[in-house]
């Protein structure tokens, strides 16, 4: 049997990063007035904006990639009334690259979880303050100011990822280039890639 590949991107047109996906009836209208969010495979729940972030929702959750600043709110109410879960079951958050719109909301679920922050080792620097943003002149100043403006605090990594580590069913990829330590998530049981940004 031919196997699909399950391709997982934070971009803006949900059309072809969902590839044999059921959406999930939006069951509650303010959902849809701040992110689109539907399950995209069975546990992998979607949440699109300027990026996408993902809960990952088996034994423990995890999520993958926290989108911009100021959506942890929404975030933790979708896993209290639409998975009806505590909080607390999310055991790890997984930044694909330190950009502000992967981690903006890093911080406040990770306060609110209690969970252990993953990044690659590469990038950690930045996402605890010990290296600023690089990239273009516009990205430095947006960084910046939205840091401001949400108080986005800096956020120390307690797993530092390399290339091969596993992240529960998840294989670290490694795929330098939009960061230095920007990262792939594979699970080879349900073929499911999350790309990050590259
Ligand atoms: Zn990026």
């Amino acid at each position: 049997m031919k196997k699909r590949l399950n391709l997982l991107m934070p971009l803006k047109n949900v059309k072809y990063n969902l590839i044999g996906l059921k959406s999930l009836e939006n069951k509650d209208q303010k959902y849809k007035l701040q992110s689109d969010i539907m399950e995209v495979t069975k546990g992998i729940h979607q949440f699109s904006g300027v990026s996408n972030s993902y809960i990952v929702s088996n034994k423990e959750i995890l999520l993958v990639d926290t989108g911009m600043p100021g959506k942890s709110g929404e975030i933790i109410d979708y896993i209290k009334n639409e998975l009806n879960r505590d909080p607390h079951d999310i055991k790890t958050i997984v930044v694909t690259h330190h950009h502000f719109d992967h981690t903006g909301s890093l911080d406040k679920l990770k306060e609110i979880s209690g969970a252990k922050v993953a990044i690659h080792s590469a990038d950690a620097d930045y996402i605890s303050g010990e290296k600023t943003q690089h990239g273009s002149l516009f990205m430095i100043p947006v960084d910046t100011f939205m840091k401001i403006i949400y108080r986005s605090r800096p956020v120390k990594a307690d797993i530092l990822l390399e290339d091969g580590d596993k992240i529960g069913d998840y294989q670290v990829i490694h795929t330098p280039g939009h960061t230095s330590g920007s990262i792939c998530l594979y699970n080879p049981n349900n073929k499911v890639l999350f790309v990050g940004d590259n």
